[in-house]
């Protein structure tokens, strides 16, 4: 064991979207805080993701929604369309009574602008957590290779797969989707998509996301048994003949991608947990409430999660009931989504003919107010109701 360490009162674990936005949050609300990440670096890799209006308010109230919409690129619409491209449905979140447009950026833009904001001597690259033991002052978080530290409170910030959630709430489980998924950028300047576009058909999903610059970000979604390792070699050749019957630009997209940079992962979320707090230690982001990306609001959920938990932290001098609060706060809504978008991927990864074609008759005919109503239950949230 090397030296202990005592770091900040919060430490946080992980530096993904959760970790960077709780800790600019934090930092505007007058609390310092250290966060530690697994990787030995912030390479510029991933793909893209879409921010939803609610991810921009929370970005807004954080005073830095400028600087974000300046690295991505906006979405004026997002229309579906079977797999001839005849259009099912659209909506348009910039009018409708949705004070924003939906933000397009790659992950690493975003994260650059999120690591931007934060004092790098508080960032601790290349630690892996093992394990946490509680001790009369905290926590104790020790590492992979051997060192650790000690922090009165802990934030664990560690994704879908974190360990330190597997130590606090073992009975927690993942839950496979039943479709595996591809990622990559492509670079295609000749195409001017101003939306972005998902095409369901009985191959699988495949959607399109102008990230500017004339590059646009797709994923490409396949039903499948779970941990096929034959997918992960997929390259585009492979991802052309599932896709190549499906509507323009579609196939034009696959091959105008490195398929090196190709990202494959299959679908699952995180079965929904009863708590986030557990004394003085609190989960958020993924590794709280992982959900199906069908909904777009993974990355969201993480991001309201760090504006309430600095709010909860500002309006409680207890940490542990502060920690309370933002659970209260939080495990509705996040259930929710999980629970929504779970459903909304059986819907869009139907694969027989005839249930295809009652989906698709029913997403024509349903009225545009009926959608946005539901749009803006997810989206049209002021910092105000998130925190009450
Ligand atoms: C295909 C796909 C598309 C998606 N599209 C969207 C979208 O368009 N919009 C949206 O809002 N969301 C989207 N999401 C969801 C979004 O990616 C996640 O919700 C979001 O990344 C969660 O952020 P996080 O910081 O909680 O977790 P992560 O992004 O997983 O970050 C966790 C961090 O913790 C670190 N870490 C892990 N374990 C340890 C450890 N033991 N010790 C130290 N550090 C550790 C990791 O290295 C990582 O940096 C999508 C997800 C998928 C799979």
């Amino acid at each position: 064991m090397k030296t202990q360490n005592f770091i900040s009162n919060f430490v946080i674990l992980g530096g993904g979207i959760a970790g960077l936005t709780t800790a600019i949050a934090l930092k505007k609300a007058g609390i310092e805080s250290t966060i530690i990440e697994a990787a030995p670096e912030f390479k510029p890799v991933g793909a893209g993701i879409v921010l939803a209006v609610n991810a921009l308010k929370a970005y807004q109230h954080l005073g830095i929604y400028t600087k974000i919409r300046a690295a991505g690129n906006p979405v004026r619409h997002l229309a579906i369309y079977n797999d001839k491209g005849k259009l099912l449905s659209k909506i348009q979140p910039g009018v409708n009574g949705l004070d924003y447009e939906n933000l397009a950026i790659h992950r690493a833009s975003l994260h650059q602008v999120l690591l931007a904001q934060l004092d790098k001597t508080f960032i601790i690259n290349n630690k892996k957590t093992s394990q946490i033991k509680t001790t009369s002052e905290g926590y104790k978080v020790l590492f992979e290779d051997g060192s650790f530290i000690s922090s009165r409170y802990l934030i664990v910030a560690e994704g879908i797969h974190s360990v330190i959630r597997r130590q606090f709430f073992p009975q927690a489980t993942l839950r496979y989707s039943g479709y595996t998924c591809w990622r990559g950028v492509a670079d295609i300047p000749e195409l001017n998509l101003t939306g972005a576009s998902e095409t369901w058909g009985k191959n699988g999903r495949f959607g399109l996301v102008p990230l500017g610059n004339g590059k646009v970000y797709w994923f490409a979604v396949k039903n499948s048994t779970h941990d096929n390792r034959k997918y992960q070699q997929f390259g585009t050749r492979e991802l052309f003949e599932i896709f190549n019957e499906y509507h323009h630009p579609i196939g034009s997209v696959i091959l105008a991608t490195d398929e090196d940079l190709i990202i494959w992962n299959d679908i699952c979320d995180l079965n929904p947990l009863i708590h986030y707090a557990f004394g003085d230690l609190v989960l958020i982001g993924d590794a709280a409430h992982a959900t199906t990306p069908n909904m777009g609001q993974g990355a969201c959920q993480a991001i309201e999660d760090a504006v309430v938990l600095a709010n909860c932290l500002q309006e409680n001098s207890i940490v542990r009931e502060a920690f309370l609060s933002f659970e209260k706060k939080r495990l509705k809504r996040t259930h929710f989504i999980v629970n929504q978008s779970w459903k909304m991927g059986k819907m869009a990864q139907l694969d027989n003919k005839t249930l295809i074609g009652i989906r698709n008759i029913v997403l024509r005919l349903m009225p545009e107010s009926l959608i946005n109503s539901r749009l803006k239950h997810v989206c049209n949230v002021t910092f105000k109701k998130l925190i009450d």
